[in-house]
């Protein structure tokens, strides 16, 4: 505790410039605060793990943070609205379906891959006074009097550290920053794999996502450009290495057999990627000087298409924590204050605990075998199909209305005017 800080004196350092930690370092770029974001992968690296082939299905409220913070604008043509969606169970009689015209919404969300959102993110982060450092690795952490230091490396480098008064752990799941900072994460391993590829289908998508409840899981099919569509499959692991053995032709029936023929027939299918599904969250968002967003607070199955979404508005409610604080203090404050932090930890556990309630649900419901909770199923999407409210409620649940909603992802300013 007792060495000497090391100038310049950040006030934020973010480790993890993945699709949250990315977007958190843009949104404080419009404070007038020093910022530094550190990635271990270059964002147009191939490895990069947040910027890689797969789609995300991002909310209204995401979109309308992207538009606040420029994003939007150099996105827009590689996003797919989703018009409708479509819920169904394979052989049985229950479904239901989201409109987003009976909501008076233009779209439900849009599909985009990872990849054109990273590009989109850090192309405007270039245009920001944010200190962007990569490839810079983070390898620990340390308190210091009235800071933190950071240790990194650059490819084939000695250690360098930097210090700030707050650091935000941005760096995923397996987060070595929340580690460092002494805080422990659970994690249930859901023993499933995501099974993601693009598939090309006979008959035009029409902008509907498509999630159907299979014997082996959940499959969703999200729209996108060219009449393709995103394969989300949830398997075991078991049923994903036998998926990998088989030839695309077989892999085609297959995924028919579990789909239908709503589509028609699929015609082809692109690489085959495999994903570990697991909940790991983290037991604190907050600790002295210190911060969680992302996937580093919580990580989630995919089924209800709302990690990124809930990571996004983390970052968008810890970036208005910190505008307003700068406000009230007319700009003289300590970003890494345990006052600001406990404001940001309050606000964060209501929205957390809602999705995963939400997400984790949908998972055990959908993969229980018994025969009541079948029926149940199948008489609660009837019903769901017939009940406007509970729509709305699970779209409000969507759009990130179930608990207080950050400015950016209304789509105001994250300063007050005065
Ligand atoms: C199959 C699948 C489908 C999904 N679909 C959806 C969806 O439709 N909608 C949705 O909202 N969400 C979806 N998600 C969730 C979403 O992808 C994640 O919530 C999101 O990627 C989290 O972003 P993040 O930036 O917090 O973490 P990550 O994406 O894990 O990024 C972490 C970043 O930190 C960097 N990093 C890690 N360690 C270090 C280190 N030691 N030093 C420096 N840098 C480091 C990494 O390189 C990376 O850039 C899906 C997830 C999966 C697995």
């Amino acid at each position: 505790m007792s060495s000497p800080l090391q100038e310049p004196i950040f006030d934020v350092v973010i480790g993890g410039g993945g699709l949250v930690g990315a977007a958190l370092a843009l949104a404080l770029a419009h404070l007038d605060l020093r910022v530094a974001l550190l990635e271990g992968t270059p964002f147009d690296d191939r490895e990069q793990p947040s910027f890689d082939e797969r789609t995300t299905a991002i909310s209204n409220g995401t979109r309308r943070a992207f538009e606040a913070l420029g994003v939007w604008a150099r996105i827009e043509r590689d996003a797919t609205p989703i018009r409708r969606i479509h819920v169904s169970d394979r052989g049985r009689f229950g479904f239901a379906r989201l409109d987003a015209r009976e909501l008076g919404l233009d779209a439900l969300g849009y599909v985009i891959t990872n990849r054109v959102m990273g590009a989109g993110l850090w192309g405007c982060l270039a245009e920001t006074a944010v200190q962007l450092i990569s490839p810079a690795h983070i390898v620990g952490m340390e308190a210091m009097e009235g800071a933190r230091r950071v240790h990194y490396r650059a490819e084939g480098e000695a250690t360098r550290t930097i210090d700030a008064r707050l650091v935000v752990a941005a760096d995923g799941a397996r987060s070595i920053l929340r580690e460092s900072a002494g805080i422990r994460a659970s994690t249930w391993d859901y023993e499933q794999v995501a099974l993601i590829a693009n598939v090309f289908p006979q008959r035009f998508h029409d902008y509907v996502a498509y999630e159907r409840f299979t014997e082996t899981g959940p499959l969703a099919l999200m729209p996108l450009s060219g009449g393709r569509m995103g394969l989300i499959w949830t398997l075991t692991k078991t049923q994903v290495d036998e998926m990998d053995r088989c030839a695309d032709a077989e892999f085609l029936a297959r995924l028919q057999d579990a789909f239908g023929f709503r589509l028609g027939r699929f015609t082809r299918v692109g690489t085959r990627y495999r994903y570990p599904l697991a909940l790991t969250r983290a037991g604190d968002y907050v600790a002295e000087r210190f911060a969680v967003v992302g996937n580093a607070a919580q990580a989630l199955h995919p089924i209800a298409g709302q990690g990124f979404n809930l990571g996004l508005r983390d970052a968008a409610s810890l970036a208005e924590v910190l505008a307003d604080a700068q406000q009230e203090t007319g700009g003289q404050f300590d970003p890494g204050d345990g006052l600001w932090l406990e404001r940001y930890r309050l606000w964060r556990e209501a929205d957390q605990a809602n999705i995963v309630r939400f997400t984790d649900g949908l998972v055990r419901l959908f993969t229980q075998p018994l025969g009541p909770v079948k029926l149940l199923r199948n008489l609660g999407m009837l019903a769901f199909d017939l009940m406007p409210f509970a729509k709305e409620a699970l779209s409000r649940l969507s759009l990130g209305a179930a608990s207080r909603v950050p400015r950016l992802t209304r789509g105001a300013p994250l300063k007050h005017a005065h």
